[in-house]
């Protein structure tokens, strides 16, 4: 077995998404601590068609990019490129592959655990070293609870939870050395024809700086215009509790927490939102925390850097209209 981490980058319009720069912060990270006595290496596979910006992970720490260039990757899925990743898996054999906790990722994992017959761990939160061992971090039983597992054997499969990891720093490594891989074409795999964004706020969740979210305290899904024209001032995204998406004001994607999306933004706004412990656990990372709620005891308050005791109906129309003047102020 080959002392390196093998990660799986995922390309968008041909750029490389978030979570494939939240995958490779992390992975430099533990091959800094190394799997295995002597510092371990980062590699990377790259699935996409037409992938011209491949070297630049270099600058991110990874010493060689795999690059499976095809028309048919242009949508990759999971059965698709399955065969081809895990041909790469044999011949260099890593220690470990790590990607993100994507549609794409949550369906190539297991399929390669499979085939290899080797530990996965899905949705993981955290990693560390103990005593040359890695030990993974992962909520189960709903986000009730965590556990920390320590694979018997390697290598092991694990699949990175979104916005739970710092993005990748250029460090100014070494150019990377690219090697194009021949495409190993898939049995029985489905053929993506089309991928729709989710009609949901203008920006995504995952990728936003910004968020403002509603809860229940908003009374209302009308009312959400009011979350939506601050987010539009902002450039923010929307969010949701489940409360409100339960209630049918808002759709399942817009949903933060544990059974919802997590987010770390620069700056969150939390309307109406009590702070419930499955709600924050899904933004609490967030560099700062604005809370607008009614009740001096809400537990937002906790965590807030900032709060607002009022009427989210009223607190919300007033900041709209400061950040309007501010920004025409330039
Ligand atoms: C297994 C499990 C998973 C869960 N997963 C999630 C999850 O992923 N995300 C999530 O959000 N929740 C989740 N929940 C639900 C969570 O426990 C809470 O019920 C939910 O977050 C509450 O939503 P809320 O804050 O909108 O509503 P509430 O708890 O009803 O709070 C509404 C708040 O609005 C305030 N308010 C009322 N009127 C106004 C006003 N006019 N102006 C200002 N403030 C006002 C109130 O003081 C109150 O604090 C989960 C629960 C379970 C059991």
């Amino acid at each position: 077995m080959s002392n390196h981490i093998l990660v799986v980058a995922e390309t968008s319009d041909g750029r490389f998404t978030s979570i494939t720069y939240q995958v490779l912060g992390e992975v430099a990270r533990l091959a800094g601590l190394s799997l295995s006595k002597g510092g371990g290496a980062v590699e990377v596979v790259v699935l996409g068609s037409g992938v011209h910006t491949a070297a630049d992970l270099g600058a991110l720490g990874a010493s060689k990019i795999y690059v499976a260039d095809d028309p048919s990757f242009a949508k990759p899925d999971a059965a698709l490129v399955a065969p081809t990743v895990l041909a790469l898996i044999k011949r260099t054999q890593p220690e470990a592959v790590f990607m993100g906790a994507t549609a794409l990722g949550m369906g190539l994992a297991p399929r390669l655990a499979t085939h290899l017959q080797c530990a996965l761990t899905s949705d993981c939160t955290a990693f560390a070293m103990e005593d040359g061992q890695i030990r993974v971090t992962r909520p189960v039983y709903g986000g009730r609870a965590v556990a920390v597992y320590q694979p018997k054997k390697l290598p092991l499969i694990a699949t990175l939870r979104q916005n739970a990891f710092a993005p990748a720093a250029a460090n100014g490594a070494m150019a990377a050395s690219v090697e194009a891989l021949t495409v190993v074409p898939a049995q029985n795999a489905v053929k993506v024809v089309e991928t729709t964004k989710s009609a949901v706020g203008k920006i995504g969740l995952n990728e936003a700086n910004i968020v403002v979210t509603g809860g229940r305290g908003m009374q209302g899904p009308d009312n959400f215009a009011l979350v939506e024209e601050l987010a539009s001032v902002l450039g923010a995204a929307t969010g949701a509790t489940r409360a409100v998406v339960d209630a049918g004001w808002r759709p399942y994607g817009e949903q933060v927490g544990q059974t919802g999306k997590t987010v770390s933004p620069s700056l969150y706004v939390a309307a109406g939102v009590s702070g419930a412990m499955q709600h924050l656990v899904g933004m609490k990372t967030s560099k700062v925390i604005v809370a607008i709620n009614k009740d001096p005891e809400a537990p937002i308050f906790k965590v807030a850097d900032y709060g607002i005791v009022g009427d989210a109906l009223k607190v919300l129309p007033a900041l709209t209209a400061e950040m309007k003047k501010l920004k025409e102020q330039g």
